[in-house]
């Protein structure tokens, strides 16, 4: 990505002016950027040859071809370039990896940053984490409002709520899980979790595939539920299996960080699902993960592909600590049929990967993969970058910020040289990556 230095320089002359005048919003001149084919993230038709006018960070007018730019507006010429919203990895871990180690150990601010980083240079704009963040993290989204921290916005569920000695395994570097066994220690946890403010509230109810492990019992995360809608807070589960969606859909479960696999759903899931408004996050890269490396597609030789990899992540792979999940190739094709039914019935679907909760789930490139899988299981290019931007911003309730090439959004951008319209692999052809108006510098 090659970002012009002369842009940033005149990004921090505005902010000086912003601050400056009695009426920042008079003083602040507007940026244009002019000739770019724009995708509203929504579904709108694009607009060829069109402008994004922003100012202070948030995007004031989408033009058509021949619009006058505001007066004293500063021009940036992008003909040819395609521009949409920064994509929203909608279900994503910080920090437990770290080249070819994971665990909790390397949750630290270092290796969150490198991380946030890393996302950035692969067009992602918001980085939603499910319920493995330690207290830190706080604190760097506090640094990131109050404007000193330019990287990803970080939505946040904290803590989550899992199992004791069952999901998710502290092994994997969820450590800091909340395990409740009673319904006194259910409101405790919550309100811990809600004194620190965090963006949602995550859920694992499952057995993670073990018989042997326990779920969480029903009365308990009801509980959650409840106390998390008491706050305004919505609750994000993990799922698998088919009856557990439909019981957590009837007990008011806000949505769905993973795919149904064990069966294709049924009538009654996708009128609760409709009912209620659920939204749903794949997660299809997840389960090719789990095989796919050792097939060694052509794609891994890919520039796109090899610089995500951390060091020592291409050995790892062809490591016998590499572990072939040979039912993840069944659940990856009932998971993308199961996408498919669930949208064409008007469901809201994410785009997510649970990237960076381990070694093979590649942050950066897995976002990249899932559009094109979601394109694979019969979405549209369209509708899978409605999925990584609206649709995740909606099902997040981060939506009135995000998501959307629309006037009041807050400006976050990704810039293309191709038109992903044409071939979602085309996400891939990363030219710049704005956040709040302003294009990053020196990531790559
Ligand atoms: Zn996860």
């Amino acid at each position: 990505m090659r970002l012009p230095t002369k842009l940033a320089a005149m990004a921090g002359a505005l902010c000086m002016l912003a601050g400056a005048g009695a009426n920042a919003q008079a003083a602040s001149p507007a940026t244009v950027l002019q000739g770019v084919r724009i995708i509203d993230g929504q579904g709108g038709a694009p607009i060829e040859n069109g402008s994004i006018v922003i100012r202070d960070g948030r995007i004031e007018a989408v033009q058509p071809q021949g619009a006058t730019p505001p007066a004293g507006a500063r021009l940036v010429d992008l003909r040819g370039k395609t521009v949409m919203p920064a994509l929203i990895a909608g279900h994503a871990h910080l920090g437990i990896t770290n080249g070819a180690k994971s665990g909790a150990a390397e949750i630290t601010p270092a290796n969150v940053t490198r991380q946030l980083q890393k996302y950035a240079r692969y067009g992602v704009g918001t980085v939603a984490v499910f319920g493995t963040d330690h207290d830190f993290i706080y604190r760097m989204r506090a640094d990131q409002r109050a404007g000193k921290l330019t990287l990803p916005t970080i939505v946040t569920a904290g803590h989550g709520f899992g199992v004791p000695h069952g999901a998710p395994p502290v092994a994997m570097g969820m450590d800091q899980v909340y395990r409740p066994t009673t319904i006194e220690a259910v409101r405790k946890d919550i309100e811990k979790l809600a004194a620190r403010k965090p963006d949602l509230v995550k859920i694992w109810v499952d057995d993670f595939g073990d018989d042997k492990t326990k779920k969480m019992d029903p009365a308990l995360y009801r509980e959650v539920i409840r106390e998390a809608h008491q706050r305004g807070l919505k609750v994000v589960a993990h799922v698998y299996y088919l009856e557990d969606a439909k019981r957590l859909a009837r007990d008011g479960v806000d949505l769905f960080g993973h795919s149904v696999r064990d069966r294709p759903v049924d009538a009654e899931l996708i009128a609760l699902m409709k009912e209620k408004n659920i939204g749903y996050i794949p997660t299809l890269q997840l389960d090719e993960a789990f095989f796919v490396y050792a097939d060694k597609p052509d794609w891994m030789q890919d520039r796109f592909f090899r610089d995500a990899l951390d060091p020592g992540v291409e050995a790892w792979l062809a490591s016998p600590a590499y572990k072939v999940k040979q039912v993840s190739k069944q659940d990856l094709a009932t998971a993308k049929a199961n996408v498919l039914a669930l949208h064409k019935a008007g469901v809201r679907v994410g785009m997510g990967t649970d990237s960076g909760a381990t070694i093979p789930r590649i942050q950066g490139f897995a976002e990249h993969r899932e559009l094109e899988l979601l394109t694979a299981a019969g979405l549209t290019p369209m509708q899978a970058l409605q999925a990584a931007t609206s649709g995740n911003a909606a099902i997040l309730g981060i939506d009135g910020e995000r998501g959307a090439l629309v006037p009041g959004k807050q400006a976050d951008l990704l810039v293309l040289d191709a038109n992903p319209l044409d071939d979602i692999r085309n996400t891939r052809k990363i030219h710049a990556l704005w956040l709040r108006g302003v294009p990053l510098e020196g990531l790559r």
